[in-house]
């Protein structure tokens, strides 16, 4: 049976807070990792996460990403995955996954540092292709598949950005990783039975202390600790993960019992670094 690791490398948001850098989720399937998003200091985290010794590979396998939506909370990271893991050796190309404007994006990264790439092709000792990146836009249903696991994508509610949450299917069971979205009608039963959600949200008993514009905004685009508990009791996942949380003064406790109101299953609100496994 294959071994199936969550690494959460950044369990922050938008929001630069001291102890948790933005999104990056690492599922590693036989030490073979699968990035989901890549937010500020998420290359970081894989060094400080292997010299740990919490992983046995390190930031060369990071050569499978996937990109729930382009906001740069979840995509500022991408040139510190370009070009910091070919300075330590990658070999291979960088295979991106993610929703239309991904390959723009990568692009122009590209382009950005072209002068960098074309110094360090000719004065370094360096792979020829480990600076490189594919990207593959997806919409829904499998978008990818290899010996170790298939990846499938369901479309998100997140504004008028494009989105997208990701399934992961190994031979150790699902992980379900949600992204930034407001609650989504054909989720539970996509996501039902998961062994791990993972799933982002914001406290409902701060929510009236925000500003009516922010009040809109995250209705809009975002899901409260109350409609995160009434998914759950809709999908009865093994556990559930919290990330992406907006906190907004409450503390880690206090937000999991606002779910546990309403949810009696295991909930978990994570920090940098955590690992589990399947
Ligand atoms: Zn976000
Ligand atoms: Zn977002």
């Amino acid at each position: 049976m294959s071994q199936t690791q969550i690494l959460i490398l950044g369990s922050g948001s938008p929001n630069a807070e001291a102890n948790r850098v933005s999104s990056g989720v690492a599922i590693a399937v036989d030490g073979q990792p699968y990035l989901v998003d890549c937010g500020h200091g998420v290359v970081q985290r894989v060094v400080q996460a292997h010299e740990a010794d919490l992983i046995a590979w390190d930031s060369t396998a990071l050569t499978r990403l996937f990109i729930t939506h382009l906001h740069a909370d979840h995509s500022v990271g991408l040139p510190d995955l370009l070009y910091t893991p070919w300075i330590h050796g990658r070999e291979l190309p960088l295979e991106a996954y993610g929703p239309a404007g991904l390959a723009d994006m990568l692009r122009h990264i590209q382009l950005a540092y072209a002068e960098n790439i074309r110094e360090h092709r000719s004065a370094h000792p360096s792979s020829e292709r480990g600076y490189m990146a594919a990207a593959r836009e997806v919409g829904e249903g499998l978008c990818y598949k290899d010996e170790k696991l298939s990846v499938y994508a369901l479309r998100a509610d997140h504004g008028d950005l494009a989105a997208l949450s990701y399934k992961f299917v190994t031979g150790a069971g699902t992980v379900v990783i949600s992204g930034d979205t407001k609650p989504v009608a054909a989720f539970a039963d996509w996501a039902r039975g998961c062994d791990v959600l993972i799933h982002e949200v914001y406290s409902s008993s701060r929510f009236p202390e925000r500003s009516p514009e922010w009040q809109a905004y995250h209705s809009r685009v975002h899901t409260s600790t109350r409609e995160l508990a009434t998914l759950a009791n809709a999908i009865r996942p093994g556990r559930l993960l919290l990330y992406h949380q907006l906190f907004w003064g409450q503390t880690p406790d206090e937000l999991i019992a606002e779910i546990a109101r309403d949810y009696d299953g295991r909930v978990i609100s994570t920090n940098d670094l955590d690992v589990f496994d399947l």
